[in-house]
């Protein structure tokens, strides 16, 4: 079959490269896709938020798949746009519809929806500026870090932890009052702070049965040690170390059953990834957040340790029948070490020339924020390239990326240099 992706970053070349080991796919398409891409697909140049074009190239190349990685055309309702064409109902596609996609594009949807189906997670409030008195009292009668969370989507920059409750205060009429984020601000959720190790669980669901895929844990600041500031992710390892058989149970138990059982019963149509954002607090998981897509860099690392034929397990999300496959993973630990352009998460350059890609051996490179240009790949992103591979222990596999790495260049390249050296 003709399958296409959409997106353009570390986690659609993954995909790409994943989906290329199947016999069952023809054609691939990415759009609007990357360098990487380039190599093992088609790339058409369209925007994943416009859906008229995406209509025309999947009638056009005859697609029986999309693959939907970012979030923004799931909360805008891709899924929905398909499912109400005639031409386009037949389609299968990974990723849920509207209603569902709320669960990332709404923090406080996301957490009725855990209070609803008694998921663990941090006790809330949530405010608008009709209720900014209520939200500086119950800022009051927290201790401190405060956590603040624009409802709507803020491309990750929505949160903000803030250890002084008058700077608290100032921040949450910024955000409800003076449009901090924008429309994503009109509401704002409180959080009680969690104080405890994250690590991401990722699930693939039909809407009915689910399948647990590895665990991943990420690494978000721009610096060593963990400092600096946010960024899409700097590197990531899988499996988490710290996350035993009886922890993941706790998980499945607690987060995942009542999750996907949550869904049905209220009627949330869900065919695609729930990425599920934990915290490990003494030894209880905590969901902090879903996301509705796979994460990036998680992908890097989760993918590649997926032994069963993907294009498989799709077909199966689209006719409901994920029970009657297991899931297979590689005992081998996988990370990945996100290269930068200097300067980001702020103002950065682009059109720097990559070179080196063709020494690297033992890893694999997964392109993000790299094109071609007259036959070279150049950067044209913040993160530009994720660097992954295996290795006995994640020790022995962060080792092999690091020296891959040396062989690598471009202007102003950076990297964390302590991806997995916490655990
Ligand atoms: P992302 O960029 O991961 O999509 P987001 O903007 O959707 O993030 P969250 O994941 O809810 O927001 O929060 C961002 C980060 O803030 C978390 O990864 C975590 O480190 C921290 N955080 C969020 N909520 C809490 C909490 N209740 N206690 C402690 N830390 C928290």
């Amino acid at each position: 079959m003709n399958i296409l992706i959409l997106g353009s970053g570390g986690r659609e070349h993954t995909f790409a490269w994943k989906i290329n080991q199947s016999s069952k796919c023809k054609n691939l398409f990415v759009a609007p896709g990357n360098s990487g891409t380039a190599e093992i697909a088609t790339n058409l140049e369209i925007n994943v938020s416009d859906f008229k074009a995406i209509k025309s190239a999947v009638l056009k190349h005859n697609i029986s798949m999309v693959v939907v990685g970012p979030e923004d055309p799931l909360v805008n309702g891709v899924h929905d746009f398909f499912l109400n064409d005639k031409d386009l109902n037949k389609i299968t596609i990974i990723g849920p519809q509207q209603k569902a996609a709320e669960l990332e594009g709404s923090k406080e949807f996301a957490k009725e929806f855990m209070m609803r189906h008694n998921i663990p997670t941090a006790a809330y409030q949530s405010f608008t500026s009709y209720s900014l008195e209520d939200g500086y009292n119950f800022l009051e009668s927290l201790k401190p870090p405060y956590v603040l969370k624009a409802d709507g989507l803020a491309a990750g920059k929505g949160v903000l932890i803030l250890d002084n409750l008058e700077e608290a205060k100032v921040q949450l009429k910024a955000m409800l009052v003076d449009s901090k984020f924008g429309n994503a601000s009109s509401t704002v959720v409180i959080e009680e702070f969690l104080d405890g190790i994250e690590l991401s669980c990722f699930v693939l669901t039909d809407g009915k049965n689910y399948k647990i895929l590895p665990t991943a844990k990420d690494y978000k600041r721009i610096g060593e040690g963990d400092t600096g500031l946010n960024t899409g992710g700097m590197g990531a390892i899988s499996p988490v170390p710290f996350a035993d058989k009886t922890f993941l149970n706790k998980i499945e138990d607690e987060i995942v059953k009542p999750t996907i059982s949550g869904l049905q019963k209220d009627k949330l149509p869900y065919k695609g990834f729930v990425f599920i954002g934990l915290i490990k607090v003494g030894n209880d998981p905590k969901v902090i957040e879903y996301n509705v897509r796979m994460g990036d860099p998680e992908t890097e690392v989760v993918l590649p340790r997926l032994k069963n034929d993907l294009v498989e397990l799709f077909e199966a999300v689209g006719n409901e029948t994920l029970n009657e496959h297991t899931i297979e993973i590689d005992d081998r630990a996988a990370t990945t070490v996100m290269l930068v352009s200097g300067g980001y998460p702020e103002s950065y350059e682009k059109g720097k020339v990559i070179s080196g890609l063709e020494d690297i051996s033992g890893s694999i490179a997964f392109h993000a924020g790299a094109k071609l240009n007259q036959g070279k790949v150049i950067t044209s992103g913040g993160r530009v390239m994720a660097i992954t591979s295996f290795g006995k222990t994640y020790k022995e596999a962060i080792k092999k990326s690091y020296q891959n790495i040396e062989h690598l260049h471009f202007d102003k390249m950076n990297y964390r240099k302590d991806i997995g050296f916490d655990l």
